[in-house]
């Protein structure tokens, strides 16, 4: 139950990140707080503070790059902003990211219980309980009663 609730949980997270990550690809969109901006920048959640500027509001623009040299971010990362002051720092998140994290043991769920059943039956055994059935004609597993 828990397990279930988790997979859907995952699942759901998985494809509106995706979604989002898709849609936000030629976007900026960004919160500024007098030097502190929270946004979206093509697809990478991103967060960076101590900013020179006391511009307060949001901006948004399409395929812009916001003052943000960072254009294309492949996987997460913290960073030092520079150039401004060596106190600057910055967090990337690319959604795609988040995606794949909170996909993969969704993607692990489903397929693990087909790819049991069929190395089972490629092996002979029990496609219920996994017990081998070499010679077994009684048609229904010893081990478990399941009809084979
Ligand atoms: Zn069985």
């Amino acid at each position: 139950m828990i397990r279930k609730t988790i997979i859907v949980v995952l699942t759901v997270l998985a494809v509106g990140t995706l979604l989002l990550w898709a849609v936000a690809l030629p976007w900026t969109l960004v919160y500024q707080n007098q030097g502190n901006d929270t946004g979206i920048h093509r697809g990478v959640l991103f967060a960076y503070w101590g900013m020179p500027w006391t511009v307060k509001g949001w901006y948004f623009s399409r395929a812009s790059t916001a003052g943000l040299t960072h254009v294309s971010i492949w996987w997460p990362m913290i960073t030092q902003t520079g150039g401004f002051s060596s106190r600057l720092s910055g967090v990337f998140v690319p959604l795609f990211w988040v995606a794949l994290l909170t996909g993969i043991y969704p993607t692990i769920a489903c397929i693990r219980g087909p790819l049991r059943r069929w190395r089972r039956r490629r092996k002979g055994l029990c496609l219920n309980c996994g017990y081998d059935l070499t010679g077994n004609e009684s048609g229904v597993c010893p081990e478990c009663g399941e009809a084979v």
